[in-house]
């Protein structure tokens, strides 16, 4: 008997990732599972290189970008009534599908659901990037959803 105790979904904050969302609620509901919703800050180098030397005068720059995306998945867990769950929002800072893929080892996540695409969404690539890497390299399944608007265009 399959049980599902943990649901990971990572989150870029696009349609995408929320329509996942809902999957993600009605398998909790339905399990009784717990929530984890993770964001990655990418390439934080690139955005602040002083960050990567550890320089002091930018640590508050890399705390302020890491709460406001803290704001931002609290307020995903406020605007999508999930307090009836338990719910784990965490920020990581890193390459998107490494990172998410560490944390569900660490977190022993049972399955992951995500969008097919993000904010990139290319209609004609089957697959966004970072799903096609977590989809690969998973320790445990992996849900995608497609949104329903974003189907293939035929020539
Ligand atoms: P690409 O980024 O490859 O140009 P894309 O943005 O359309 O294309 P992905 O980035 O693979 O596609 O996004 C697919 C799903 O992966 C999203 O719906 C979301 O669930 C997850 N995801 C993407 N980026 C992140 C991130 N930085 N943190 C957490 N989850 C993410
Ligand atoms: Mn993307």
């Amino acid at each position: 008997m399959i049980d599902l105790h943990r649901i990971l979904v990572p989150t870029d904050f696009s349609k995408h990732s929320h329509n996942a969302l809902n999957y993600a609620v009605a398998f909790a509901d339905k399990f009784g599972a717990e929530l984890y919703l993770l964001h990655v800050v990418q390439d934080l180098a690139l955005f602040i290189p002083e960050a990567v030397s550890v320089a002091p005068p930018v640590a508050p720059a890399v705390e302020q970008m890491t709460a406001a995306v803290h704001e931002a998945l609290q307020r995903i867990v406020r605007e999508n009534d999930l307090g009836r769950f338990t719910v784990h929002c965490d920020v990581r800072e890193g390459t998107p599908f490494y990172e998410i893929i560490q944390y569900a080892k660490e977190s022993d996540i049972d399955l992951i659901i995500m969008g097919t695409h993000g904010h990139t969404g290319l209609v004609h690539v089957l697959l966004g990037s970072v799903t096609e890497k977590v989809v690969r390299k998973s320790p445990c399944p992996v849900l995608t959803i497609r949104d329903p608007e974003h189907e293939f265009v035929h020539p």
